[in-house]
């Protein structure tokens, strides 16, 4: 299924739920998170409905690797200094005991001053 009519994640790449907008191309979309843990918190999501990293396939391997590649580049963007003194967190919550909550794939791209709300 590329797309789940009631994944709340293609519902915000469909631009039927708002979001704060960081990024988009045609395979990812980047979104500030809703309960920010850090002063720099956003998600990198691929536009096709992917459930999380346990379903990745070979044929993932170029989308995965464009979403790496963007995450330094987006935290430099929305204000994360550079490493090594700044940095960031790159975090994928994936299954139920992984802390994951909504079953869409996203990466969680957190930095900024510490002490952070969480982690
Ligand atoms: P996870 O526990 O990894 O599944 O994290 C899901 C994240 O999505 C949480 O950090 C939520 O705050 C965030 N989130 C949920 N709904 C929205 C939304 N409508 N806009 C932005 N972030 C959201």
């Amino acid at each position: 299924m590329s797309h789940d009519p009631h994944c709340i994640f293609c519902k915000i790449v469909a631009g039927q739920i708002p979001s704060r907008k960081v990024y988009e191309d045609e395979d990812i979309f980047a979104f500030h998170d809703i309960a920010p843990w850090a002063p720099v918190h956003f998600l990198l999501i691929p536009k096709l409905h992917i459930p999380s990293m346990a379903q990745l396939a070979p044929e993932h391997e170029r989308l995965m690797g464009k979403m790496m590649v963007l995450a330094p580049k987006l935290a430099l963007e929305q204000g994360c200094k550079p490493y090594p003194e700044g940095g960031f967190r790159v975090l994928a919550n994936t299954g139920l005991e992984g802390g994951q909550e909504v079953h869409h794939l996203h990466v969680h791209v957190m930095g900024g001053p510490r002490p952070w709300l969480k982690g």
